[in-house]
């Protein structure tokens, strides 16, 4: 971790008066006092950033490929050191942080490509008789002022896609990182400021302001802003895109992601995409598996598939590269899942599988009735429940029945029901025979319902990004 002291507003790094702990949540041990900010910092930003506006969007494609290029050099010479930041901070298996980093580094250097991609097209005007002689085209245009505010789960990867699709579109951006994490940000922050230093761009391109919901609301309810990119809770979502309006609002939210398990699928498969995408980052992601919905007749078999494997699974410190389930982000949050938990066992459910150990470890829930969190609400624990279902409609019709809609997922091996839940499922993706937790650069990404509105993945979030320009000419 080597980046200055303080926050990086305007073009220096100014140290505000209170700090705020960073906590190893495995232990409990501070790692780091971070600098905290107010809203006196978050005002300053946002003039800072405001100033710059034109500047930054006016900066040439070669000059802003050329800084994304730089800081994916930059923070790929670190991927290591980043690896033992992010299993500090987020308390997260070593394993996840690695697949983290990789994916920080796909995001810097896709977006860096799609600068190249950043054009508009003709269109035939003439189609109207009064359009006859016209000539159009549209071009694209930053929307102005990016305010990026993440979650603590992926800080880093989170930071990522708010900051590198931003640049890459023409615009400043301030990025809040969640309280609980913010180093990993700030040494990313701290990378791209100086390449865009390097570059002659200004640095305040790229601020950081640390704190909680008063700073937030600050920079989401700015007049001067052009866009929000959000990434967070559902409820915390909907209060901003509330108190924002009428400035655009970017929202990826969270899930209770459901897979299915068809009576012909292939078990083996099931239950270990069951168990890797279920309690991967210790179930603190948007997309892990909560929901299993099995079609009635393979249920038995697929529960003794998940209780064979399920013993395998460490729990423990998230440093041993072998850990798959680590302490979550704080007491709070472990209480929250342990009475979810209670509230579903004293409504009917069964505890079919439950890890031993003082880290709260895989659970597996059965026949959790409607109504409860631990089946309708995101968990964000390590935690999946198991219901079974006549068929493979009841079972589509399962999971739709939600107010969240980010991935599912379908076991299967018929091409009609594959192709019946892309067609039917009400999510932003439907996986078939594999894990909903999987995610690429060069996909579109993003939520229905609850779950959020707007794309990201580089190409779409710079679509979000920016706005059509329409030129329309008649030559003289
Ligand atoms: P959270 O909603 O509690 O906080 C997210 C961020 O919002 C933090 O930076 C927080 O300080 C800030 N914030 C809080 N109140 C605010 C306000 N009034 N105005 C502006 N900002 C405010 O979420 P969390 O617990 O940090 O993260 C976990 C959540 O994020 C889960 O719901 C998870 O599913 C979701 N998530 C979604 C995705 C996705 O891509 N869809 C990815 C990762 C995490």
């Amino acid at each position: 971790m080597k980046f200055p002291a303080g926050l990086p507003i305007g073009e220096s790094w100014i140290e505000p008066a209170a700090t705020i702990p960073v906590i190893f949540p495995y232990d409990g041990s501070t790692i780091a006092d971070a600098p905290e900010g107010d809203v006196e910092l978050a005002r300053s930003a946002l003039d800072h950033a405001a100033a710059v506006r034109e500047t930054v969007g006016r900066l040439p494609s070669h000059v802003r490929r050329k800084v994304l290029q730089s800081v994916h050099s930059a923070v790929l010479a670190e991927r290591d050191a980043f690896v033992d930041l992010l299993v500090l901070e987020t308390g997260k298996p070593l394993v996840d942080c690695r697949v983290e980093i990789d994916r920080t580094l796909l995001t810097l250097e896709t977006s860096a490509e799609e600068v190249a991609r950043l054009h508009g097209e003709t269109v035939p005007l003439d189609l109207l008789p009064s359009g006859e002689g016209l000539q159009g085209f549209w071009v694209r245009k930053p929307i102005g002022v990016v305010v990026g505010i993440t979650g603590f789960n992926y800080p880093l990867l989170l930071a990522a896609h708010k900051i590198a699709p931003a640049f890459a579109a023409g615009c400043p951006i301030i990025v809040k990182p969640a309280p609980q994490t913010p180093l990993a940000t700030l040494w990313l922050v701290h990378l791209m400021r100086s390449a865009l230093a390097d570059a002659g761009a200004p640095e305040s391109a790229l601020q950081l302001v640390t704190g909680g919901p008063e700073v937030g609301a600050t920079l989401t309810t700015d007049a001067r802003i052009g866009a929000v990119s959000f990434t967070g809770s559902a409820a915390v979502g909907h209060r901003i895109a509330r108190d924002a309006a009428p400035t655009k609002v970017l929202l990826e939210l969270g899930s209770n992601s459901a897979l299915v398990v068809a009576d012909d699928a292939d078990l083996d498969a099931a239950a270990d995409a069951i168990i890797r995408g279920g309690y991967y980052a210790s179930g603190q992601a948007c997309i892990s598996v909560q929901r299993v919905i099995a079609v009635e007749s393979v249920r038995s078999e697929l529960l003794a598939r998940l209780g064979a494997r399920l013993p395998t699974v460490v729990v423990g410190d998230p440093r041993d590269p072998a850990t798959r389930v680590s302490a979550l982000i704080n007491p709070a949050s472990t209480e929250r899942v342990r009475a979810w938990v209670g509230d579903a066992v004293h409504a009917g459910a069964s505890i079919a599988y439950e890890a031993p150990g003082d880290v709260l470890g895989p659970i597996v829930l059965t026949d959790v009735p409607d109504g409860l969190p631990a089946w309708d609400e995101e968990i964000f624990g390590p935690v999946i429940a198991v219901r079974s279902v006549p068929d493979v409609d009841s079972a589509l019709a399962a999971v739709n029945a939600t107010r969240y809609g980010l991935h599912a997922s379908v076991f299967t091996s018929s091409l009609d029901t594959a192709f019946a839940a892309i067609d039917r499922l009400d999510v932003g993706g439907v996986v078939i025979n594999d894990v909903p937790g999987f995610r690429s650069d060069v996909m579109p990404y993003g939520g229905v319902k609850d779950s959020g509105t707007g794309r990201e993945g580089p190409r779409f979030a710079i679509e979000e990004l920016t706005t059509t320009r329409m030129a329309i000419i008649r030559p003289r």
